[in-house]
């Protein structure tokens, strides 16, 4: 049930993006995985994860997260994701829901502050401990009163509490890479079969050395690059 928006949304023969098994509600004491994508889509924005009861609850963060507690990011409930997304990197074909370059831009495991998920969930305010490569530390994710009406792409602030993990360092410009393959989106894009140039835009200026070497000397990015 929980996964119906997610299939309903997407050609499995098409998309190289996971069907899932089922929900299959965790048993036992496995952590619960927590992970982001960062995806060049109709707009760029990270896609925050935390499995619970079987599914991938999912925001899609504009921004991407911040490190700086003083910094709160607007963070758009989206459909539940099965499990198996959370290991998804690749392309998203052209014409499809959500088309364009998948990074697996940060993965681990995460713990709830407090013991009623479900609580939390439903009053809209939920803190927890995550233990990935590049976010680690206490966030909470709240939905505020009376902001944004839509039940079902209910709007959320991701934020990060102050702690040792804290810090202003601007972790989605200076960790741009995949965790799973070390790739910026424009070599993901290029190995796999989709849009350098447009995934390119979402990689910061200069970090793409051999990506953009390679496209400057055809000419494209110069152009590109000019002051708009
Ligand atoms: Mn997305």
């Amino acid at each position: 049930m929980k996964l119906d928006e997610y299939r309903k949304k997407r050609h499995f023969g098409v998309t190289p993006e996971p069907q899932g098994a089922g929900s299959t509600e965790k048993k036992g004491h496995r952590s619960l995985i927590y992970a982001v994508q960062k995806h060049m889509a109709s707009h760029l924005h990270y896609d925050f994860r935390l499995e619970w009861r079987g599914v991938l609850l999912s925001w899609a963060v504009p921004k991407g997260p911040s490190l700086d507690p003083a910094v709160k990011r607007l963070a758009m409930q989206t459909e539940d994701h099965p499990v198996e997304y959370a290991d998804f990197e690749g392309v998203i074909p052209a014409g499809q829901y959500g088309a364009g370059t998948v990074m697996l831009w940060d993965k681990g495991t995460w713990q709830p502050e407090s013991a009623n998920v479900d609580a939390s969930l439903q009053a809209g305010e939920i803190k927890f401990t995550l233990q990935g490569k590049k976010l680690q530390g206490s966030w909470v994710l709240v939905r505020p009163r009376g902001f944004g009406s839509n039940p079902v792409r209910s709007t959320w602030l991701l934020i990060k509490h102050r702690d040792q993990y804290a810090t202003t360092k601007e972790v989605t410009q200076e960790e741009p890479r995949s965790v799973a393959s070390q790739r910026l989106l424009a070599e993901i894009a290029r190995d796999e079969g989709g849009d350098i140039e447009r995934a390119s835009t979402g990689d910061p200026a200069g970090k793409g050395r051999r990506t953009t070497s390679a496209k400057r000397a055809s000419g494209r990015i110069a152009r590109r690059r000019q002051p708009l």
